[in-house]
């Protein structure tokens, strides 16, 4: 994957943590050490171009694989930069009837990829998805305003907001922020989070645990301390996936655990995320146990104190 930055994040770059999400290092060809190109097996769940069918109930729509800037722990480094990921209309009309024909999926993702920073094709697709009436719930994925936030006066993504609000008056409608450190909540940054928040969506974060950057307790209880006064809640916090190309930003299990414990332990329920672990081989994303429970009959307490259940 190429390095991409915009000019907004060159400006930041002098900040450690910005510089080693997106400056490309000679680390990377090393740090190989891990199998798999694809281990939420994605593209074998692909079932039509651009549309992931993996659970029963839910879609992920990419579309597209292109972003403002490139993340160098992308899951999707195989893709992303390429234009193998472009939708045509007729894959749009493909998408819709497998959708259609599906009315067990209920909640369809757009991902990518940054549906903001494509918003000719999002806007396509969401005035053909607020449409069908299996779809009760839409989600979008996005770092654009932490990448980009000058582009939220583009008038087209001024038009794409205008839509997400109108057919969230109708449909539930999230919006994910991917957010990974305090740094990156720039000024603005909260300037674009507080025009989301005029939309008639819910505003959640995502964060992957990335070592040496982000993996202590002080920073992340900053972080989601930050969206939550912000108005955004904080939803996961992920293991970073197992990828080739990426091995040098996974961090311990048991460390993450520890700090996940302490987070739920010190922040208001709503401003803490869930730790999830994504297993390889496509198995879903699993919640990791915390440091709560010693055993089947006692728990641990906040202050690390062991008590009966009962
Ligand atoms: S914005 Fe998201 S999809 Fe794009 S490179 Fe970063 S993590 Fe990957």
């Amino acid at each position: 994957m190429k390095e991409k930055l915009t000019p907004y994040l060159k400006n930041l770059s002098g900040l450690p943590a910005i510089a080693a999400q997106y400056l490309a290092t000679t680390a990377e060809p090393n740090a190989c050490d891990l199998e798999y190109d694809d281990p939420l097996l994605e593209d074998e769940h692909e079932v039509v171009k651009g549309l992931v069918h993996k659970y029963p109930n839910r879609a992920l729509i990419k579309v597209s694989y292109q972003c403002a800037a490139h993340c160098r722990f992308c899951t999707r480094i195989r893709q992303i930069g390429t234009n193998a990921g472009n939708l045509t209309a007729t894959d749009v009309s493909s998408i819709m009837e497998y959708l259609t024909r599906h009315p067990e999926i209920d909640d369809v993702i757009l991902s990518g990829g940054d549906p903001l920073y494509s918003p000719g094709i999002t806007t396509q697709l969401l005035e053909q998805l607020r449409h069908i009436p299996s779809v009760n719930v839409l989600r979008i994925g996005t770092r654009l305003p932490l990448q980009l936030p000058g582009a939220f006066q583009r008038n087209t993504i001024k038009e794409l907001l205008s839509l997400i609000d109108e057919t969230g008056k109708k449909k539930p409608f999230f919006i994910l922020l991917h957010v990974n450190h305090p740094d990156e909540l720039t000024t603005e940054a909260m300037d674009v989070i507080k025009l989301l928040r005029q939309l008639r969506v819910t505003l959640l974060s995502q964060t992957v645990f990335l070592k040496g950057i982000n993996d202590e307790y002080d920073v992340l209880h900053d972080l989601y301390t930050r969206l939550y006064h912000a108005g955004v809640i904080p939803y996961y916090l992920y293991h970073c996936d197992d990828v080739n190309g990426i091995g040098h930003f996974a961090g311990d299990i048991a460390k993450e655990t520890a700090i996940a414990t302490r987070l739920t332990a010190t922040l208001s329920g709503i401003a803490c995320p869930t730790y999830i672990i994504d297993i390889k081989n496509g198995h879903g994303k699993i919640p990791v146990p915390l440091n709560f429970i010693s055993d089947r009959k006692n728990t641990i307490d906040f202050n690390g104190k062991m008590h009966e259940y009962h």
